[in-house]
């Protein structure tokens, strides 16, 4: 289930690529969906070199890994530390539920953020990092069913990415362009969405088997 939704986030990101460089082109150079769809095909060449019963630990590992060695630009090396701080703090065989996700993206986030020193409202992947993080804190999740709560983290990522039309860019390329920026998604945001979106559906189908 792991190794399918990760395959399944790999298919969007290259099925996104054209639209990723267009959505850069207006407020970088162009290459977000090039670099990402790097670092995806990276990504599917090394889960394939994994065992058939790797789990959530060893798939982030290798994603991690993969993307680090293989993607350039400011969004590569710090998917590619996210990734692989994720996997450094999440246990062997744990469970996929609200708890493992915020640990999970509560280390992302932590990782994003000492590398490149932005914070929510600064027009980058955090804007829609950071309210999945949020949606998924035990005060947000009390009483409600898996599949409740990962359409709230869903919600809230897209709400994010929205969010980022609104903003100016402060960090990254397009902060040299500032105001400018305004009125267009950030292309990070928009990656991030589409994978979380990507795993989020295949995550749903498995709790309807
Ligand atoms: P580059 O900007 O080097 O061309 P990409 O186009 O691949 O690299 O990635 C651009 C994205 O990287 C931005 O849309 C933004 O979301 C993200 N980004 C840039 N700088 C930062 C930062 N300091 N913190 C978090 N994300 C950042
Ligand atoms: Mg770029």
């Amino acid at each position: 289930m792991v190794r399918d939704a990760t395959e399944a986030a790999i298919r969007a990101v290259l099925n996104e690529k054209d639209f990723l460089n267009e959505l850069d082109d207006k407020i970088g150079d162009g290459d977000h969906g090039l670099n990402m769809a790097r670092g995806a095909q990276a990504a599917h060449e090394a889960l394939a070199e994994l065992d058939e019963e790797a789990g959530l630990k060893e798939v982030l590992q290798a994603v991690g890994e993969a993307v680090t060695a293989n993607v350039g630009g400011s969004a590569g090396p710090l998917y590619g530390a996210a990734f692989s701080e994720a996997a450094r703090v999440v246990d062997e065989d744990c469970a996929l539920d609200a708890a493992t996700l915020e640990k999970i993206f509560t280390a992302m986030v932590a990782e994003i953020q000492k590398r490149g020193n932005a914070d929510r409202g600064d027009k980058t992947m955090l804007d829609v990092l950071i309210p999945i993080r949020d949606s998924f804190a035990a005060e947000n999740c009390a009483g409600k069913s898996f599949e409740d709560i990962l359409t709230q983290a869903r919600d809230a990522a897209r709400d994010g990415l929205e969010f980022t039309k609104t903003i100016a860019a402060r960090k990254g390329r397009a902060a040299s362009i500032g105001d400018k920026s305004i009125g267009c998604e950030d292309p990070g945001a928009a990656s991030s969405l589409i994978i979380f979106r990507a795993l989020c559906a295949v995550w749903k189908d498995s709790l309807r088997e």
